[in-house]
């Protein structure tokens, strides 16, 4: 059974903004933190989810969970910067779908470490999974997204600020919120729209696996992200948000 502030989510959208009954979503990283929450929220709205995930055992279980809500999730193999597997991954959902209406660019990794210790390796499969794969994953969802397409990329405080030991990961942060202004210019005549939802600390495993000292209070729920990319994903037709932040009331990432 679907939220029944979902269902009255979606009716207000159907009065003031697109809603997202029947669409085709990809969300990629789709299997857990956040992806797993905007599969929840997008698929409670109706749409139906594509969970694309190098983990496809634990997608699919999500995709099982989210069945358990009434919602249309399937779950998919996708390593995000090997083009073969993109190009892959579009084709099963063609075939599924016949269509593409929302990418969600949700995918990312970190490494915490001084310069001097990331090797180069370290590097390349950084700058692979969080800005290769969404130039990659944009490239080919273009082959099926149709006017009124949305692409939506999450990027982080990580996009504007800086810190030690984050060095790949900011310069992929900074690269992909770069990426999404340069493609919504570059789409905008296209009629798809493009948005970089701009994350501040959350309650999932990318945080509380590598720090196990963070007080989860300072953070926000995934939940309330997912919700942003909804709600950017929900606006008329005649409107596109290019960026948008979301930030929890007591995470310093940003002042
Ligand atoms: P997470 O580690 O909990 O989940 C990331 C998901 O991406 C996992 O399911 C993982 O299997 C998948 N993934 C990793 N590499 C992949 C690849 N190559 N191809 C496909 N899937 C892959 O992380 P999260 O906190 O949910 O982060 C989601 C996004 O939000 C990331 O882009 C991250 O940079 C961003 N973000 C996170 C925070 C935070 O505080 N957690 C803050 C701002 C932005």
């Amino acid at each position: 059974m679907r939220e029944s502030n979902a269902t009255t989510d979606a009716r207000t959208d159907a009065g003031t903004g697109t809603g997202l009954s029947g669409k085709v979503i990809v969300v990629t990283g789709g299997s857990r933190g956040l992806g797993a929450a905007t599969g929840r929220v997008l698929g409670m709205a109706g749409a139906q989810i594509v969970l694309a995930d190098v983990e496809l055992d634990r997608a699919r279980d999500h995709a099982a969970a989210l069945a358990q809500l009434d919602i249309d999730a399937i779950a998919l193999p996708l390593d995000v910067g090997d083009e073969q597997q993109v190009r892959q991954l579009m084709a099963a959902v063609r075939e599924r779908f016949g269509r593409l209406d929302a990418l969600v660019n949700n995918a990312g990794i970190d490494r915490t470490a001084p310069v001097t210790e990331l090797d180069a390796a370290d590097w390349e499969r950084i700058v692979r999974t969080n800005l290769t794969g969404p130039f990659l994953m944009v490239k080919h969802a273009l082959t099926l997204l149709p006017r009124g397409g949305h692409i939506v990329n999450i990027a982080s405080t990580a996009s504007k600020r800086a810190w030690p030991n984050a060095s790949a990961y900011h310069a992929t942060k900074w690269g992909l919120l770069g990426l999404s202004h340069a493609l919504h210019a570059e789409l905008r005549a296209s009629g798809i729209k493009v948005t970089a939802v701009v994350a501040g600390g959350m309650r999932t495993p990318f945080l509380l696996e590598r720090f196990p000292d963070i007080d989860p209070q300072v953070l926000q729920d995934p939940i309330d992200v997912a919700r942003t990319v909804r709600f950017v994903l929900s606006q008329p037709e005649a409107t596109v948000i290019p960026e948008v932040m979301v930030l929890p009331m007591r995470e310093s990432s940003w002042p």
